[in-house]
């Protein structure tokens, strides 16, 4: 019942009670009706006070997040405002929850971001740092972090930090971070805080460094020939000199360019494999043919030197899953290897097994060997132990590297194990075909 109807009721009640006393005892009764009166008024006012205070203690609930306790009456406009109160709590609390979804999903984005990210409020507070700038400063996931202003441990990106926070932008600085190389962009807030961006540019300069060392080493081994060339034909465009001497310049010549076209050929086979050019089509090879095949070739070299050359397969038939243009090249680049650097009479063996689920081969020579600190270094392009002795025996220097591209390029890896004055195994791994594959073939 509404709150009207009730006061117009105890209205009613009280002239219905009035004219009543009235006809049965005459006027003075009527007085007795003013303290009935009182003690309805009070009743009532008392009732819709506490329903007051508990919707004003509701209200309060919900401005401070708590879930209201809404009074259960039945005076219809207690209950509306009871009922739009409960409302407003529904909607709130729908709001919140899509609130929080949105603010998770952007700190997902953040975190999962390359950059480093961290924002510090407007006291220098460190209030967000992502994953990567976690990693990047050297702090765990969950370790708490100081102010932004004392957050780098290194001065030159404290200075640049106290910058910002003193209200200027921070445009591509770069800074050294404990050997990691990192540039910092920042943006001071309205009210103060600052947001930075971290960009780990340690691998980016790392390339760069490799490309420069790259050129440089292309253009050194391309000087050398060039410069014994030119100096040849120069004396050779000269006075005339006796036939012998002749024939001599024009084969160092010849020497010479040949050594430029091999360079260039690897150079070109290695950007290719490098490039993702060299399209690997792989089929189910039987080693021991192609493996004798690609002795064949180098058999007059060997012959000439006695150099024996044994094949050991186990079982006698060993098939891998490779590209056999790819294998020939792996095989040409072992094998002259091995020769170059076994002595006379030497030994050259190449071996193979199933391992792994793959197939394990190796080359094996008892040659010159190769020195323990010199070993992980020689699959490295232009890498050579000896220099001149590589240059002189008609090395590039990038024989073993295109062996491992090629081999990780089929999904392998590559190995070397050597003993100075004992000899050298290089051994090279290649995965079966992929379950799918070795149905077909
Ligand atoms: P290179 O054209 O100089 O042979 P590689 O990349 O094929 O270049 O080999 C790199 C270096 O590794 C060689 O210069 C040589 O010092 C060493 N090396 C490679 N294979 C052998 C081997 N079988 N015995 C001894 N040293 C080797």
């Amino acid at each position: 019942m509404s709150l009207t109807s009730r006061l117009i009721l105890g209205a009613c009640l009280l002239v219905v009670l009035t004219v009543l006393l009235h006809a049965r005892w005459g006027n003075d009764e009527l007085y007795l009706a003013i303290p009935l009166a009182v003690l309805f008024g009070t009743i009532a006012g008392r009732s819709i006070a506490g329903h007051l205070a508990a919707l004003r203690d509701s209200a309060r609930a919900l401005s401070e997040g708590l879930p209201p306790r809404l009074p259960d009456t039945g005076m219809s406009e207690i209950a509306a405002v009871a009922q739009a109160i409960r409302q407003t709590d529904r909607e709130l609390a729908d709001r919140f929850a899509e609130l929080r979804r949105e603010k998770a999903e952007a700190m997902a984005i953040v975190d999962a971001m390359m950059e480093g990210v961290i924002a510090a409020d407007s006291r220098g507070r460190t209030v967000l740092a992502n994953r990567a700038a976690r990693e990047l400063l050297g702090y765990g996931p969950w370790a708490p972090l100081p102010d932004l202003a004392t957050l780098f441990r290194v001065k030159a990106a404290q200075e640049a930090v106290a910058a910002v926070l003193a209200g200027r932008p921070l445009h591509d600085h770069e800074v050294d971070l404990d050997g990691r190389v990192v540039l910092i962009n920042a943006r001071p807030l309205n009210e103060r805080g600052a947001v930075l961006v971290l960009h780990d540019l340690t691998e980016v300069r790392r390339l760069e460094e490799v490309r420069r060392d790259f050129v440089a080493n292309v253009s050194h081994e391309l000087k050398t020939p060039l410069t014994s060339i030119s100096g040849y034909a120069e004396t050779l465009a000269g006075p005339e000199m006796d036939e012998a001497t002749r024939r001599c310049f024009v084969a160092t010549i010849l020497s010479n360019t040949q050594r430029m076209i091999r360079l260039v050929d690897d150079l070109l086979d290695l950007s290719r494999i490098e490039g993702g050019r060299w399209n690997l089509s792989r089929v189910q090879v039987d080693l021991a043919a192609l493996v004798g095949e690609s002795w064949e070739e180098l058999s007059g070299k060997a012959a000439a030197r006695q150099v024996h050359f044994a094949l050991e397969c186990s079982p006698k038939t060993v098939r891998a899953f490779v590209d056999p243009d790819a294998l020939r090249q792996i095989l040409g680049n072992l094998f002259d290897n091995a020769l170059r650097y076994v002595p006379d009479a030497g030994h050259v063996t190449f071996r193979a097994r199933y391992q792994d689920g793959g197939v394990m081969t190796s080359v094996s020579d008892d040659g010159i060997g190769i020195a323990a600190e010199h070993l992980p270094r020689i699959f490295e392009r232009f890498y050579r132990v000896d220099p001149s002795r590589s240059r002189d025996a008609g090395g590039t220097g990038l024989g073993l590297s295109i062996v491992r591209r090629m081999v990780e390029a089929h999904g392998g890896r590559v190995n070397a194990e050597s003993a100075p004055r004992e000899g050298t195994t290089i051994f090279c791994w290649f995965p079966d075909a992929p379950s799918e594959d070795s149905a077909t073939s």
